[in-house]
């Protein structure tokens, strides 16, 4: 079902003559609010006169983590301060947390944004959702919480952690949507498996997963041992939390972005160049109704490209691609980039193998060492050392064929790596400390 049919199918010319309007008055907004914004405008040569058409939007300064972290904490809200009602902050994956705040009206928003997130996934009134994103600073459990009540359905408020009364309350509830890290869903997988639970006695139907990056084979893998359909979906707390875009269970195949909401943009992260349509690049979001912490032309880092055909689900938002990366990701190993999910992706194309890895890098004198560490499944450790061996100099081949770099593998026993409750972290790169 579509939440909000009259925005989410509005005709591509209605749509973008929305997005000017909003536009303008953000400019405007902002121009008026906040010096540190005003100066950069200056800076750049343009005053909010200039935005006309919405290719101007390119005229306007982009805004990156520094700008935030020269802010800190609230120097970039553009409201007085006795309207924020709610503070929130990035987990600060890659440093200093960011600060982002909201408005009454902003947070009417984001509970709208999730409702349409959810019912992107097919979830409805008299659904018992499971909630385990991680309630606190992280935008994603109380994201998700206002989403499911504006919906209309039995929000659980479980957030992470303590992943057998997870269970026990899926079973004794009848949790129905579970929203979680694509990490943590795995890793309730785990547990399931351990207290045998056979998922097909729950009643959970579909679960809505995001905040990290995840590979198709990782979905397959879900939804195999949770008997589910599993959606990806996206956002960030610099432009509002969950709930920037997601998939429709109709296609399952790119996220819609909400973009009465949020303007997306693909530029060259080298050149800060905008690309043509449908090539891949680096997102950039412009936030159009947001009161309190409005960003023009916010770069993600995360990699991406835009699908503008027309999608079975009605739904006339573009929609992205699902993410395979971010531009600070890159691993550099002996001058070659290696993204994760590259790795990943090879892992995943191998029988016995979990998706459980950690990559490891190491410098030894000059030379940078990429160790990859991977559970496989308990038939393949428990055999022969010889069976072993093999599968790891064949995993060791297929990186190489694939990267031109030669790593060394490590297969390990099941639950040996270290499991998430939030996001999973994938890479320990030893040589910056
Ligand atoms: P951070 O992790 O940067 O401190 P957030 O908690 O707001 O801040 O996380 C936002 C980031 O999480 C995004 O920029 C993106 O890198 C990642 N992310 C969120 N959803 C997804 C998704 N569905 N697929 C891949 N990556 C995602
Ligand atoms: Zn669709």
């Amino acid at each position: 079902m579509i939440w909000n049919e009259e925005f989410e199918t509005l005709p591509r010319e209605a749509l973008e003559a929305l997005q000017l309007k909003r536009l303008k008055s953000l400019v405007e907004r902002v121009y008026d609010a906040v010096p540190y914004y005003r100066k950069k405008m200056e800076g750049a040569g343009v005053a909010p006169s200039d935005i006309r058409e919405l290719r101007d939007l390119r005229k306007l300064p982009f805004t990156t983590k520094e700008d935030l972290r020269l802010n800190y904490p609230f120097g970039l809200f553009a409201v007085p301060f006795e309207q924020v009602v709610r503070i929130h902050a990035s987990s600060g994956t890659t440093g200093k947390p960011t600060v982002v705040g909201y408005t009454k009206k902003d947070i009417d928003s984001w509970a709208e944004l999730m409702a349409r997130t959810l019912s992107c996934g097919g979830a409805h009134r008299g659904d018992v959702v499971h909630n385990a994103y991680g309630y606190g600073l992280f935008t994603g459990g109380l994201g998700a919480h206002y989403g499911a009540e504006r919906l209309g359905a039995a929000v659980i408020p479980i957030s992470g952690g303590n992943s057998k009364r997870q269970i026990m309350i899926m079973q004794d509830f009848g949790s129905t949507v579970l929203m979680c890290t694509p990490s943590y869903a795995l890793n309730l997988a785990d547990v399931m498996k351990d207290m045998n639970v056979d998922p097909k006695t729950l009643k959970l139907r579909v679960g809505l997963f995001g905040a990290e990056p995840w590979s198709e084979k990782i979905r397959e893998e879900i939804e195999k041992r949770l008997n589910i359909n599993a959606i990806d979906i996206f956002g960030l707390s610099e432009v509002m939390g969950p709930g920037v875009a997601s998939e429709c269970i109709e296609e399952k195949h790119g996220l819609h972005v909400f973009e009465d909401f949020f303007i997306p943009e693909i530029i060259n992260p080298e050149t800060g160049e905008p690309l043509p349509p449908g090539e891949r690049g680096e997102l950039v979001f412009t936030t159009l109704t947001k009161e309190a912490f409005p960003v023009i032309r916010y770069r993600t880092k995360d990699l991406s490209r835009l699908i503008e055909e027309p999608c079975r689900c009605g739904r006339t938002f573009y929609r992205m691609e699902r993410i395979t990366g971010r531009t600070d990701d890159m691993l550099i190993i002996r001058g070659v980039n290696v993204f994760p999910s590259q790795i990943e992706h090879v892992l995943m194309s191998i029988e016995g193998v979990e998706p459980h890895y950690q990559i490891i890098v190491n410098r030894e004198g000059a030379l940078d060492i990429m160790e990859v560490q991977v559970e496989v499944s308990e038939e393949i450790f428990s055999d022969e050392v010889k069976v072993l061996e093999r599968l790891a100099r064949r995993i060791e081949r297929e990186i190489k064929d694939l990267l031109g770099i030669s790593c060394k593998i490590k297969l390990v026993e099941p639950k040996t790596i270290q499991r998430s409750e939030g996001k999973a972290k994938r890479v320990i790169d030893n040589r910056k400390l």
